[in-house]
C-alpha cells in the first residue's frame, strides 16, 4: 500500500511538473496573468528570485543567454538543484555520502545562503 501512495504522490507530481512546464514554454510570463513578484511590488527592489518565471520560460525555449539575462542566479543553480534531487531520490544518490556531505551539507547550505543575500543585493546595487 505504501508502494502505490508513494506512486500515486510520483505521478501527481510529475503530471504538475509536467502542467507548470507546459504553461510556461506556451506562455510568456512577460505579457500574460503570471503573479508578480511580492517583493517587487512593495519595495521596488528585485529579489533574488525576480526573472525566474522568465528565465524558465526562455530555458524552454532554448534561449540561455536571455534566461541569463533576467535571472543569472537561477540558471546557474538550477544543475545544482537538480544534482540534489538526484542525489535525494535515487538510489544510487542515497550512496553518495561524501558528495552529500561536501556538496549538500551544512556549510553548502550556508555558502547556497550567503550566495543568495550576496545576489540580491548585487542586482539591486548594478541594476541586472
Ligand atoms: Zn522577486
Amino acid at each position: 500500500m505504501e508502494h502505490l501512495t508513494q506512486r500515486i504522490f510520483n505521478c501527481t507530481g510529475a503530471l504538475l511538473v509536467a502542467g507548470l512546464l507546459g504553461v510556461y514554454f506556451f506562455l510568456d510570463p512577460e505579457h500574460h496573468f503570471f503573479p508578480k513578484c511580492p517583493f517587487l511590488w512593495l519595495t521596488s527592489w528585485k529579489c533574488p528570485g525576480c526573472g525566474a518565471q522568465r528565465a524558465v520560460h526562455q530555458l524552454l525555449h532554448g534561449n540561455v543567454l536571455e534566461a541569463i539575462r533576467v535571472n543569472f542566479l537561477f540558471v546557474t543553480a538550477f544543475p545544482y538543484v537538480i544534482f540534489g534531487l538526484v542525489l535525494e531520490y535515487t538510489a544510487w544518490g542515497r550512496r553518495q555520502i561524501p558528495i552529500r556531505r561536501t556538496w549538500y551539507g551544512y556549510r553548502a547550505a550556508l555558502v547556497a545562503l550567503f550566495a543568495v543575500i550576496a545576489f540580491g543585493i548585487a542586482r539591486n546595487v548594478w541594476g541586472f
